[in-house]
């Protein structure tokens, strides 16, 4: 009886553990863009039947390529590691911050509104800006983001539709000149 459970036990770990690496982006240790997706559309219907708000941000690190063609994939993949880890302490426990792919994260912020929204994406362009990002002891580098911002509206039938609004602005705040945060209503 009790190898029985101790199997049933570690069956369910196991099962446990490969839920969570499913959801996991392997680079940064942060969520993967298939949990993003799947939590996005579960709150975005949550926030509208309850009439709250919820924002997206879109995030890009700016000129990433040059950091690639100057110090190599793998300082590259350093960078993004300590991006991660700059941002993640300092946003809430019930926004979801997934690397989407490549150098491009979002976070989904559940009770945000247009103005917490840019107050949050202005904060974190600033903790970019402000903290360059430091590689082995040695490679300073000062490494900057852009964010489009987007809030839930009446209009909204599903999450791509939010989605697409902070994607649209990212690439506003990119013609903007990088470094920048962009909202579209
Ligand atoms: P922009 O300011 O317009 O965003 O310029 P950018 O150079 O950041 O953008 P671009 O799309 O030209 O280049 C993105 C680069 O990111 C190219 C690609 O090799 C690199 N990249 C994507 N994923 C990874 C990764 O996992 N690790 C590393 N080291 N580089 C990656
Ligand atoms: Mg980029
Ligand atoms: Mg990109």
């Amino acid at each position: 009886m009790i190898g029985f459970s101790t199997d049933v036990t570690e069956l369910y770990q196991l099962k446990e553990k490969f839920k969570q690496l499913a959801n996991i982006d392997e680079l940064t240790s942060i969520y993967n863009r298939r949990y993003f997706f799947d939590n996005a559309n579960r709150e975005f219907n949550r926030s509208k039947r309850h009439q709250q708000a919820l924002a997206v941000i879109s995030l890009d690190v700016d000129h990433f390529k040059a950091v690639n063609d100057q110090y190599g994939h793998p300082v590259g993949d350093q960078v993004l590691i300590k991006i991660a880890q700059l941002i993640t302490p300092t946003i809430r426990a019930e926004d979801i911050f997934a690397r989407i792919g490549g150098e491009e994260f979002s976070i989904l912020l559940p009770n945000i509104n247009r103005s917490k929204g840019l107050q949050t994406a202005e904060r974190l362009r600033n903790l970019l800006d402000k903290n360059p990002i430091i590689i082995n002891n040695k490679i300073k580098l000062p490494i900057k983001i852009s964010l489009g911002l987007s809030v839930i509206k009446p209009s909204d039938g599903c999450f791509q539709d939010l989605y697409a609004r902070s994607d649209s602005a990212l690439y506003k705040a990119k013609s903007q000149g990088r470094n920048h945060v962009y909202i579209i209503d």
